[in-house]
């Protein structure tokens, strides 16, 4: 008797199982079982039944075969996981960390079946002259449901049998004996549920790509023709027009039979990249994200599965979009930190779209006006190729004309408001002349922190080593709300501590301009921006379409508002502190600020306006602000390699953070001793250099208290080794299998 033997990756995310389990298949569920198939088994020693993954399978057992548990039987509804995607699991897991059960659900964004939505039709199963021999049978025995029902059937059809139960108000049985003399069938339509709102329609009238962006689309669809597609960084300043590169790239290569995936750094940018992807595309574009409903990415998941759509559009999960013959993987705004998964497996969308290109030969642009260090390290040493932009797309349109002022000299000069008075001069300016203003500040809420001015007392989180933010101050609403675990309180008129009634904000946030804008400014119209006023599905598009409407004057907003929207008639853009991210206690602080700087002025002056940016601060001699205002990216890349090179951060080190939390503070201190401990000896052939044990930076959220190792390497390997054996140490150790600890490795901010 023929024998199949299948390894199974049990569904239950745990240390300790995190290995394949052997089964047997009985006979007659062989040919349903293939690699990725979801199944139920029996699990453990009470047999209790388990839901898990096919991942491998066999014709020989690999111990006793009389200690073999047979599977219980196939999952219903479960969607098999295609084999390409189980091999990018292992790859995650391998990188990055983490239980293959982990990985598997990663690249797998839907995991079951979700039921279809269908119309019913009521369809004519007659024509011609047996119709009318029917018509005229019904006259005569004077069947009035079935005469209208016929007379307008003849005429459609087809009619849906909403319209036939309602409007023409025909009863079930009448549809039932028409159905009987067969002269209706009444039959299932299954339609797709809608994300996007409105038709598609195709434009015709196409920018033609300038010289710069042409060799740019060639080289790429040349190699990809060439079977040689690669990695590509293309770095055009804001406004070069990457969006058309991408677009041309992606139709060549759609136009081969192949299908694209379009990754953009937050939802908040799919709308205005899918308008623009839908003039050349039209229904073939679809889009994925978490704020869509399960029934809604079922839908997505299938159209793209069947090759139903060509072009998916969404944050980092869409790079896992099952199309069966994927030509390109386009990651926009590639230096965005959201590319990175906070969750385990901590993976960067980056290296896995690499992988999966690397897989399927597909290709892989990156595009960025303000390239990550690494990317454009890379670039330069030749694993990636670089494609440049230099001009600005639209010919009226230049660099918008920058300004720093020093907010230490506005004091000086008695200025207390939040505006410089250049920045106030050009409001009232852009005002004036009716061209729009964006205001940004990386902060959301009214103010920065709280506190106690005869006492100095802070207010902050029972849950975490934070402090708390200010929200709707100076209105019934006032709360005082935690950004780590979102504990709210309301605000107190007086010091718990000592009484007094001098509570104050310090620092500024969204709410706090927009109210100044108010105050100062009565007769514009605002809109704001921010995590607060976009927490529905269809707000960020709501106040995007109103800003670009002309609905509003000014437009608040954090970093939310400065990515990648293009918006021609905004002619100022103000950035009210410039260095509030930039002494954070992080290597990569320069950086993101330096991006979010450039992105912000790269808003402005983006239509034949000459654009302004004023840009506020209190470091004006720090380089990445120097670099920000000259809109010079290689200034900054080159200070920052430096300072990189000589702490050795990424890119000319490896960096793996272990991260550790857990409610029994004295449970992670050991732990994290223990694995220093460790961890020395195993890297100490290889030199791996160990910092720490310390506490996070936050060192208690949500009651949990946070621990981190950094190990350092510049072979990458060799920490995956330590992972490895790391991993090996808990599973062994039952003792700390409830403490949460996770690897990140070049990790986007520190612990
Ligand atoms: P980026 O993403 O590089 O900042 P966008 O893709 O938003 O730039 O393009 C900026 C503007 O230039 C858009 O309004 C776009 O329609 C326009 N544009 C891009 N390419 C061309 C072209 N070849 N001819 C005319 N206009 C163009
Ligand atoms: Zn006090
Ligand atoms: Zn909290």
């Amino acid at each position: 008797m023929l024998q199949k033997y299948v390894d199974i990756i049990i569904d239950i995310s745990h240390e300790a199982i995190d290995r394949p389990f052997q089964y047997s298949v009985p006979e007659g569920l062989i040919p349903y079982v293939k690699i990725g198939t979801q199944v139920t088994v029996p699990f453990g020693l009470g047999n209790r039944i388990r839901s898990g993954y096919v991942i491998g399978i066999s014709d020989t057992p690999s111990f006793d075969p009389s200690k073999i548990k047979e599977i219980d039987g196939i999952k219903t509804g479960g969607i098999p996981i295609e084999s390409s995607m189980i091999e990018l699991a292992s790859f995650i897991k391998e990188q990055y960390g983490s239980t293959m059960i982990n990985a598997l659900k990663t690249v797998m964004p839907i995991k079951e079946e979700v039921r279809h939505l269908a119309y019913k039709q009521v369809n004519l199963l007659i024509s011609g002259s047996e119709a009318k021999e029917y018509l005229e049978y019904y006259q005569k025995r004077n069947a009035r449901a079935k005469i209208r029902l016929l007379t307008e059937l003849m005429e459609e059809k087809q009619i849906p049998l909403s319209l036939v139960t309602g409007k023409l108000n025909i009863s079930s049985s009448t549809l039932k004996s028409m159905q009987t003399e067969c002269v209706i069938s009444i039959e299932e339509e299954s339609y797709y549920r809608d994300v996007i709102k409105g038709e598609a329609e195709i434009d015709s009238d196409r920018e033609s790509p300038n010289q710069e962006q042409q060799s740019a689309i060639n080289r790429v669809v040349t190699d990809y023709e060439n079977h040689q597609a690669g990695t590509y960084l293309l770095k055009g300043i804001t406004g070069s027009g990457k969006t058309l590169v991408y677009i041309e790239m992606v139709e060549k290569i759609v136009e081969m039979g192949k299908q694209a995936i379009v990754l953009i750094p937050e939802i908040a940018l799919t709308y205005q990249t899918v308008k623009r992807f839908r003039k050349r595309f039209g229904n073939q574009v679809t889009i994925m994200n978490s704020k869509l409903s399960k029934g809604e990415r079922y839908d997505q998941f299938q159209k793209a599965k069947k090759g139903e759509v060509s072009v998916m559009i969404g944050p980092r999960s869409a790079l896992f979009t099952p199309f069966p013959d994927l030509g390109i993987i386009i990651i926009d705004e590639e230096h965005e930190t959201t590319y990175k998964s906070e969750y385990p497996p901590k993976y960067h969308a980056r290296e896995v779209a690499i992988e999966r290109a690397r897989m399927t030969g597909a290709a892989v642009v990156l595009g960025s006006a303000t390239p990550s260090v690494e990317s454009y390290y890379r670039a330069l040493k030749g694993e990636y190729q670089l494609l440049t932009l230099e001009k600005r797309a639209i010919e009226e349109a230049s660099l918008a004309n920058v300004s720093v002022v020093d907010l230490r000299e506005e004091l000086k000069l008695g200025n207390r408001s939040i505006f410089s008075k250049r920045l106030q001069d050009l409001i009232a300016d852009r005002l004036e002349k009716k061209e729009q203003i964006m205001l940004f500040i990386n902060r959301r809420g009214y103010s920065g922190f709280i506190s106690c001015r005869s006492c100095g007392h802070v207010f902050r989180c029972p849950h975490c080593d934070v402090s708390l933010t200010e929200h709707f101050s100076g209105t019934p609403k006032a709360k005082l709300v935690c950004h780590y675990c979102g504990y709210e309180e309301k605000k107190t008129a007086s010091c718990p501590k000592c009484q007094s009634k001098m509570i104050a904000g310090f620092g500024i946030g969204t709410q706090k301009v927009e109210e100044m804008v108010k105050k100062m400014y009565p007769e514009a119209r605002t809109l704001r921006m921010d995590t607060d006023t976009t927490r529905n599905k269809d707000d960020y598009e709501n106040i995007l379409n109103q800003f670009a409407n002309g609905q509003a004057d000014i437009l608040v907003g954090t970093q939310m508002i400065v990515k990648g929207h293009d918006f021609t008639q905004v002619t100022l853009v103000g950035i009210i502190a410039a260095d509030l991210t930039l002494f954070e206690n992080d290597y990569r602080s320069a950086e993101r600020t330096f991006d979010l700087l450039t992105q912000a002025a790269g808003r402005a002056g983006r239509g034949n306006l000459r654009g302004e940016v004023v840009i506020q601060t209190y470091a004006p001699d720090h380089y990445c602000i120097e670099a920000a205002a000259k809109q010079d990216y290689i200034a900054f890349y080159e200070q920052e390699k430096a300072y990189r090179s000589l702490l050795s951060y990424p890119p000319f080190t490896h960096v793996l953070a272990i991260f550790m939390e857990d409610i029994n503070q004295e449970k992670v201190r050991v732990l994290s001793e223990i694995l220093k401990e460790m961890i020395r000896e195993w890297g100490k052939d290889n030199r791996v250099q160990v910092i720490g044990p310390c506490d996070a930076t936050i060192a208690k959220v949500n009651d949990r208290y946070r621990r981190v190792i950094y190990l350092k390497h510049n072979e990458y390997e060799k920490l995956v080794d330590i992972k490895n054996q790391t991993e090996e140490f808990l599973e062994k150790n039952a003792a700390y299998k409830e403490i949460n600890l996770s690897f990140d490795f070049d990790p986007m901010h520190v612990y």
